[in-house]
């Protein structure tokens, strides 16, 4: 079932193989609305790509995904697990927040964006990142803004917690804690993670391999 070598069948649902399905510039070049999916938001360089490889532990994964062209559009994964455990899409959003973004490119991502939130009803949820050293920045305050419009369900991961001192993190997720506050969509259970250190992957995969199976 798995092509990776590295994969030990029947010991993890996460052994297996994630195809990459498509890119979609428009929701008219989605995949057919077959499976449940989970989407990944963040500002870029929050370490989307990172945690999306460390989540499936496929390193190249999410590398397509930030190549110049794909960042401005929906990318998914098919998400088998070992032996078929799983069987979901894992949708990898483009980053927002990008500082040399043009006025026409912010347009069309937002269009793209909410026409994806709003007019999907296969996806289950969210995940929103958030840089632990930065927290809840203004421009993710806008995207929260928009997810809670739609009304979709969303989870809050903080990433990179490792740049942070154990005692600073804690600080960095009451206040995260507070600013999510608001906005009444967001599960009220916070993931800090590490891509680097494995911090909180574990817990990231119980939350995926439930709303994967839950169909
Ligand atoms: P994306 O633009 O959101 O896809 O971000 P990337 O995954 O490309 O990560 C942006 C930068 O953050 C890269 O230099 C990564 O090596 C770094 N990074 C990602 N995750 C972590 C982490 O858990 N800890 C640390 N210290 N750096 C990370």
């Amino acid at each position: 079932m798995s092509n990776d070598p590295k994969a030990e069948p029947g010991e993890t649902p996460w052994a297996g193989e994630s195809v990459f399905i498509t890119s979609a510039v428009s929701t008219s070049g989605l995949p057919d609305g077959d499976k449940v999916e989970i989407a990944f938001a963040g500002r870029s360089n929050v370490g989307k790509s990172t945690l999306l490889n460390t989540l499936v532990g496929r390193k190249g994964l999410a590398k397509a995904s930030n190549t110049p062209g794909r960042t401005r559009m929906l990318n998914y994964f098919h998400l088998t697990g070992n032996k078929g455990a799983l069987d979901c899409y894992l949708v990898d959003m483009p980053g927002f927040g990008y500082a040399r973004a043009s006025k026409s490119e912010i347009k069309s991502w937002t269009g793209l964006v909410k026409a994806y939130l709003r007019g999907r009803v296969t996806l289950r949820r969210v995940f929103f990142l958030i840089d632990t050293r930065r927290g809840v920045m203004p421009g993710d305050k806008e995207i929260l803004e928009l997810l809670q419009e739609a009304a979709v369900s969303t989870q809050v991961i903080m990433t990179k917690a490792d740049k942070l001192k154990i005692s600073d993190r804690q600080k960095a997720y009451e206040a995260v804690k507070k600013d999510l506050k608001p906005f009444v969509i967001v599960h009220p259970d916070i993931l800090l993670t590490s891509s680097l250190k494995k911090l909180g992957i574990d817990e990231l995969r119980a939350a995926v391999l439930d709303l994967c199976q839950n169909i």
